[in-house]
């Protein structure tokens, strides 16, 4: 069985943490804070800022903020719940901008609608290892007064630290993420003294508990060893013969958090093994590295456009692509899981992001990207999978035509001329 996912993190990683979990001391922690955040800026305009997570670094910077109530907050309508939530909770309202399903970009028009004399931010996220184009949102923003937030969970390149007139760009490190240090955050953000506020609130924050970090480092040690296809498929065969649910078992275990309240949980400064482990990632994350992966993205897509040009992979059309994973689009996602399942591939659709309502009033909702939430599948999709199993699992995608046609419509609508995709290489 291919697994969904492969954890991005070796096991000399997972040491290398274990061994900062140990020995490093409390009193290096500001110095290596500073040397993180200027070891990934380079020479990259504004200011860097290492969180717990992003979702802690954007609740932060909406504390920094301090917008009014009522005012708006536009917002990519596919993200992760607690995104949203984490505006509302502060009085703010989200605006969904829908998206278009094959290049994740948001629409002019929805674009056009969701702003208001009331908006005050625009968040763009950049799914699926995509890089949404900015310029037009810049634009926008820059007419209104609002401010551009990139959410680049999703997209962590090495060298690549967002668009340089985002007013701030969010990376990622938590447990399913690029480059992942089961945790961790990198914001950079352009105007100093927002950054310095931001840095102040942070700094009042209680520090993360160095012992849950290291409960959590031997947690995913223990996870790297079920990517071992032996050690997985036994565990989906237990999970059958017990009656549990393997797939929401293996969502739940991945979730960043733990249980309990989330703003207790996301105000908290990130501890210093944590700080180290990512320094550690960032200097070995090779762009070779990377391109192994954005090679396999590529391989299936083409392999997909060939053999069933019918299927429609959300993201596919987007000028950049880096394939952090690799959904398609399904008519009943139960049949195309179980025939991708008998078939020896772990597919799933996923439980982690939400397409949020439209709130009262003039506002559209994001119906087409409420059609591509309702129908996405997650294929496995890395490196350690061979040409020879793209093509096997290719081949389950082809026999399930009926169930995914309907849908070539929204890849068609994309424009895509039929032309095989420049390779998105490492491009900024
Ligand atoms: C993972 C993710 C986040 C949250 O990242 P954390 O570092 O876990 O807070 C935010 N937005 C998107 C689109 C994500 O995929």
């Amino acid at each position: 069985m291919w697994a969904r996912k492969r954890l991005d993190i070796d096991g000399l990683d997972l040491a290398s943490g274990l061994g900062a979990a140990l020995t490093c001391r409390q009193s290096e922690r500001q110095a290596m804070q500073e040397q993180l955040e200027r070891g990934w800026l380079g020479s990259s305009p504004g200011v860097a800022l290492a969180c717990l997570s992003v979702r802690s670094g954007f609740d932060l910077l909406l504390q920094a903020l301090q917008l009014p109530a009522g005012s708006e907050v536009a917002i990519s309508a596919l993200t992760i719940p607690d995104m949203v939530r984490i505006v509302r909770d502060r009085g703010l309202t989200p605006v969904p901008v829908d998206l278009h399903p094959a290049t994740l970009a948001p629409e002019p028009a929805s674009l056009e609608r969701a702003i208001t004399a009331s908006t005050r931010l625009i968040v763009v996220a950049h799914l699926f290892g995509t890089r949404a184009p900015i310029e037009p949102v810049l634009e926008k923003a820059r007419s209104c007064g609002a401010l551009v937030v990139e959410d680049c969970a999703q997209a962590y390149a090495p060298g690549f630290t967002g668009h340089p007139e985002a007013d701030v760009s969010c990376f990622s490190f938590g447990s399913i993420k690029r480059a992942t240090a089961l945790g961790g955050a990198l914001l950079r953000v352009r105007y100093p003294a927002l950054a310095e506020l931001m840095r102040q609130i942070q700094a009042g924050y209680p520090l993360q508990s160095r012992l849950a970090y290291t409960r959590r480092l031997l947690k995913y040690a223990g996870l790297k060893a079920l990517e071992n296809r032996p050690a997985f498929a036994a565990l989906v065969a237990t999970c059958k013969l017990l009656g549990a649910d393997c797939d929401r078992l293996l969502n739940q275990a991945v979730r960043g958090f733990a249980g309990g309240e989330l703003f207790p949980r996301l105000r908290q400064q990130p501890c210093t093994p944590l700080l180290a482990l990512l320094a550690h990632r960032l200097r070995r994350y090779t762009p070779a590295r990377m391109a192994a992966q954005v090679e396999c993205g590529e391989t299936l897509v083409r392999l997909l456009r060939q053999r069933c040009p019918w299927v429609t992979v959300p993201g596919s059309a987007a000028p950049y692509r880096s394939h952090w994973v690799v959904p398609v689009l399904a008519e009943n996602r139960q049949a195309l899981i179980a025939a991708l399942a008998a078939a020896g591939f772990d597919a799933t659709r996923g439980s982690s992001m939400c397409v949020p309502d439209a709130p009262d009033g003039p506002y559209l909702p994001a119906t087409a990207t409420g059609q591509v939430f309702e129908r996405l599948v997650y294929l496995p999709c890395y490196p350690a999978m061979s040409p020879a199993a793209l093509v096997r699992m290719t081949a389950v995608l082809a026999a399930q035509q009926g169930n995914m046609e309907c849908f070539g419509v929204l890849g068609a609508s994309a424009g895509w001329d039929g032309k095989s995709p420049t390779l998105a290489t490492d491009r900024h």
